[in-house]
């Protein structure tokens, strides 16, 4: 691992921690410790806001520079992210168990398209312009960065919702302080050195990992302008309450319960869409805040749907993350592993139907491992088709017609991703515009650095991805002329 995770890095140095806590990364394939760091404290954090707050008000600084300025500097950072790639993808898999496959294709990748894209937002804008006025006069509409951004982020892909934050909002001109997950800090490490050898000046980029404690202390931090969360919406809650009360800006990112809706014409050949199916339901061993983990299958086709999804769930390669065949890896964490295998036995008890799965994989004795499990005769109304398992667990649901299939989807605290499954391209669009969600693909789900991404009711606030959030990090002001 790197040689800098004894100290955090704050103000572009490496500063020596403030307590003697330390974080125990632990490995879910085998059980076995794969680094420490320090564990962040107060002092820290204050440390780190202030560094930000310094660079953030420096009058010359990053965020009074032109933004073709900014531009050149994301795009060293893209450079220098590009050449730690694989080095990126053997600490997030280690980790946080995500295969190594979709490592390389995501956290190795994500943040690099997201700064050039940012990059070449910005790199021709002004940031302002001047407006014909309707009462005699014109308008001068100047966009001017929030300031200094508190990111908190979760374990499930720590680099790209990290970057999802960060590329925004460096665009805009904001400075950031990051705070890590526990269960993902050597990851950071990896995108600190990469900050340091793209020489962004000091105190643009901070990095502090801690527990909820710390985040919490972030949040409400004086010497912070705007938050930028994704996480459990339990914990959502919690920041935008804070927020709340400080009348702080706040994007919040949180969880889902999606659904996926099998017309009554969709391709089931799991030759041809088994990709597809996986990639929308069960990518990241089912730790993907956005994925379809309820199944809408016709009563029509209701076995049909049972038999594919169970095969497609018997089918998958289990095992470490860090082997390249393994389609399903460990869950992050025991705690994580308790809480899946926990609603696997609500369903049970519920009166669901374990087709396939529904334990732990025989072979594997070490690492908090679960078998890819499909429930069918699932009511929409069961605890496992409301609240969010985080999981390879999916729940098979029957609808009568596509009324039926939209209320059902509909029928959720959540609202953040969803597919449609069919094989007539507008009848999948008119089905996914009725869709009270965020977010929805048509036969698969990948989200696009272009077009915003986030939640409606318990799945959050505000957007990133897209021009929305660079937005969401610029204060438009009006100068009337
Ligand atoms: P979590 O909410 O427990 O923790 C997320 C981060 O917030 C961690 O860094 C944690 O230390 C910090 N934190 C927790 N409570 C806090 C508080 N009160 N104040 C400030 N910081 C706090 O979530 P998790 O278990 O790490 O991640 C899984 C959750 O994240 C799932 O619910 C998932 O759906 C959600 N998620 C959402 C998206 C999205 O874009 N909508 C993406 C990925 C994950």
């Amino acid at each position: 691992m790197t040689t800098n995770n004894n100290a955090f890095f704050i103000g572009g140095e490496w500063h020596a921690p403030a307590s003697s806590g330390v974080i125990t990364v632990v490995s879910p394939n085998d059980e076995q410790v794969v680094g420490h760091t320090p564990d962040g404290a107060e002092p820290d954090m204050d440390a780190a806001v202030d560094a930000a707050r310094r660079a953030f008000d420096d009058p010359t600084g990053w965020s009074q520079w032109e933004p073709a300025r900014r531009a050149q500097a994301l795009g060293r950072l893209a450079d220098a992210l590009d050449k730690r790639a694989p080095e990126m993808v053997q600490a997030v898999s280690s980790q946080n168990g995500m295969p190594v496959a979709v490592a390389e294709k995501l956290e190795a990748v994500f943040p690099q398209v997201l700064l050039r894209y940012y990059a070449g937002l910005i790199e021709n804008d002004s940031f302002e312009e001047t407006r014909p006025g309707l009462l005699g006069g014109s308008t001068l509409v100047t966009k001017t960065p929030i300031g200094v951004v508190g990111a908190i982020v979760p374990w499930n892909f720590p680099q790209a919702l990290a970057a999802f934050k960060y590329a925004p909002a460096l665009a805009a001109g904001c400075t950031i302080v990051i705070k890590p997950s526990p269960e993902t800090v050597l990851d950071s490490y990896v995108l600190a050195e990469a900050v340091e050898e793209a020489a962004l000046p000091a105190g643009v980029i901070n990095i502090v990992p801690g527990g909820r404690e710390l985040g919490a202390y972030l949040v409400s931090h004086p010497g912070i302008d705007k938050v930028a969360f994704t996480g459990s919406s339990t914990a959502g809650r919690n920041i935008a309450e804070a927020c709340g009360r400080l009348l702080r800006p706040v994007t919040l990112e949180l969880g889902g319960k999606s659904a996926a809706i099998i017309l009554d014409d969709a391709n089931l050949d799991l030759a041809t869409v088994g990709e597809q199916l996986f990639g929308a339901t069960m990518l990241n061993n089912g730790q993907v805040c956005y994925l379809g983990t309820r199944i809408l299958a016709p009563q029509s086709r209701y076995q049909e749907v049972v038999d594919t999804f169970s095969a497609l769930a018997g089918s998958l390669t289990v095992g470490s993350s860090l082997d390249p065949a393994t389609m399903i890896g460990p869950m992050a964490s025991a705690r994580q592993r308790d809480r899946v295998e926990s609603y696997i036995a609500k369903g049970r008890g519920e009166g669901a139907r374990i087709t396939v799965g529904g334990g732990r994989p025989a072979d594997l004795e070490k690492g908090w491992f679960v078998e890819p499990t499909i429930f069918a005769d699932v009511d929409n109304n069961y605890t496992i088709a409301q609240e969010e398992i985080f999981g390879p667990v999916l729940s098979i649901i029957s609808y009568r017609d596509d009324e039926d299939a939209v209320r059902i989807a509909n029928d959720s605290d959540f609202g953040l991703g969803g597919t449609v499954f069919t094989a007539d391209h507008d009848h999948g669009v008119a089905v996914a515009r009725r869709i009270q969600t965020g977010t929805v693909g048509i036969n698969g789900y990948l989200p696009d650095p272009t077009a915003p991404f986030g939640g409606v009711k318990a799945s959050g606030l505000g957007r990133e991805l897209g021009p929305e959030a660079l937005s969401a990090y610029l204060v438009p002001k009006s100068i009337y002329l």
